[in-house]
């Protein structure tokens, strides 16, 4: 079981959450080609370690967050807003980085 430390309900069983893919994706331009839009959409590292991950957070607050996981010990090191707007609104509220708060009690 993986529990993720969201950013806004706390910690919270995997199951609230869906798996929305690798954060680390670059989406080309618009009138990139197309084999630059086929390489972002369909081709995929299978990264064995840690990897930057979006997760929506469906049956909480439908917030997405990105998971700093490793993929082979499912430890998670960070997690944090998406949106990089409500990230800054969250630190400024709480004058902590969102990485301080990972550990689990
Ligand atoms: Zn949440």
């Amino acid at each position: 079981m993986i529990r993720i430390n969201c950013p806004f309900c706390g910690f919270r069983d995997h199951s609230e959450f869906t798996y929305g893919g690798d954060a680390s994706i670059v989406f080309p331009d618009l009138d990139a080609s197309s084999e630059a839009w086929i390489d972002a959409v369909f081709h995929r590292d299978n990264i064995d370690g840690v990897q930057r991950e979006t997760w929506h957070h469906v049956h909480g607050c439908r917030m997405w967050v990105v998971v700093t996981r490793d993929t082979v010990t499912h430890e998670i090191s960070a997690v944090e807003p998406a949106h990089q707007g409500i990230k800054l609104v969250l630190e400024a509220m709480t004058g902590l980085s969102s990485s301080d708060e990972d550990q689990q009690p």
